[in-house]
């Protein structure tokens, strides 16, 4: 089927366009300029930055994709999780253009929208499909979950997330920290590689011995940036240079070693050799690298998705719906709205 995808959840206002697992266009714009200077995405700006891209986005996408709007098959969006008043406008432009062409309307889940993006990457070969059962790995500026995926359009099992900050945001909050700008995710992996990732040993959130039995699967990235903060201030009371480099190579690679350790626990626990990883952060050098090396010395096929559909996207949402009507999925009625806090469990909103 020939579907169009809108994803506005955070800061990206994505359109992208498939049919079934065939990319035709995905056109991203961003609004992460606009909130640099606040130092992480401010809702309301990210919601009218939606309003002003979403039409040049979608005109892109389609001319972009050599279609015409009225061979569509389906509109798919997401309707959550994410920040209310960016999603708001999405499924808005979603329902409205469904209504004026006359087609169905999928309302799907952005996190289970990340794991369909794997569908879309040529390196997988033309009708890749993602291996299943898979282990998923998402990490961006507002997520850090664990799923275990069995089936992309009626099995994802939620192992774990953060309990307090996300990965990206910990990336955010030290770069401010050691006076690198927004976002702070690239600054840090810039300055890192010229770093000794050993200099310092930060903190590893919830790996202690009980923590892996009631934590499991969940990450704590505030006690990290709490860490790095005091061992910089204390650093610049005694009138001593910070060694920036230093300082973020450690961060970075406690972060990445807390990430690729739980990932790996879940496969073996679960006994699925595959990780999947999504999301923003999957742009670190360092994530790809220790992610690789481990997977392999594990046994673990991964699959890491070009980086244009591991950060927000529309065309993963099209892969996700066209993937719900390929399984017979009845379309969504017009009634549903966004909803912020979506569980992973629910793949599409019917209503
Ligand atoms: P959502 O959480 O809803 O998916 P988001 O906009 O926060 O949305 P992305 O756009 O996928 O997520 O990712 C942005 C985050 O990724 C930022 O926190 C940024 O710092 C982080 N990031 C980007 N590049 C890197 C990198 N090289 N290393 C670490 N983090 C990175
Ligand atoms: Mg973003
Ligand atoms: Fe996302």
């Amino acid at each position: 089927p020939l579907v169009l995808g809108i994803e506005t959840s955070c800061d990206e206002t994505g359109i992208g366009i498939v049919r079934g697992t065939r990319l035709l266009s995905n056109t991203i714009a961003s609004s992460m300029d606009e909130h640099a200077r606040y130092g992480g995405v401010v809702p309301e700006v990210a919601a009218r930055a939606h309003l002003e891209a979403l039409t040049p986005a979608l005109r892109a996408a389609v001319a972009d994709a050599d279609i015409a709007l009225d061979e569509l098959d389906a509109i798919a969006v997401t309707s959550g999780p994410g920040l209310a008043g960016a999603l708001m406008v999405g499924v808005g432009a979603a329902k409205a253009l469904a209504v004026s062409l006359g087609k169905p309307i999928y309302a799907v889940n952005h996190l289970v929208g990340h794991v369909g993006a794997d569908l879309l990457d040529a390196s997988g070969g033309p009708g890749h499909a993602v291996e299943l059962p898979t282990i998923a790995l998402l990490v961006s500026g507002g997520h850090t979950s664990l799923l275990l995926v069995r089936d992309l359009v009626s099995d994802v099992q939620l192992l774990g997330e953060t309990i307090d900050d996300a990965a990206g945001e910990a990336f955010d909050k030290v770069a401010r920290v050691l006076g690198l700008p927004y976002p702070g995710g690239p600054q840090i992996d810039r300055v890192a590689a010229f770093g000794d990732p050993k200099a310092i040993r930060f903190p590893r959130g919830l790996t202690q011995p009980k923590d892996m039995e009631k934590h499991r699967y969940d990450f704590s990235f505030s006690g990290l940036k709490t860490a790095v903060a005091r061992w910089v201030e204390q650093r610049q009371d005694a009138g001593e240079e910070v060694p920036v480099s230093d300082v973020a190579a450690s961060f970075r690679e406690a972060v990445v070693d807390v990430l690729i350790t739980k990932a790996l626990a879940a496969c073996e626990d679960f006994g699925v050799p595959r990780l999947l990883l999504g999301g923003g952060v999957v742009a670190n050098a360092r994530v790809r690298e220790v992610a690789t090396e481990r997977s392999a010395r594990a046994g673990v096929a991964l699959r890491i998705p070009a980086l244009s559909l591991c950060t927000d996207n529309g065309a993963m949402i099209a892969a996700l719906g066209a993937q719900l009507i390929m399984a017979g999925h009845e379309p969504s009625t017009l009634s549903f709205g966004a909803d912020s806090t979506l569980p992973v469990t629910e793949i599409q909103v019917a209503r």
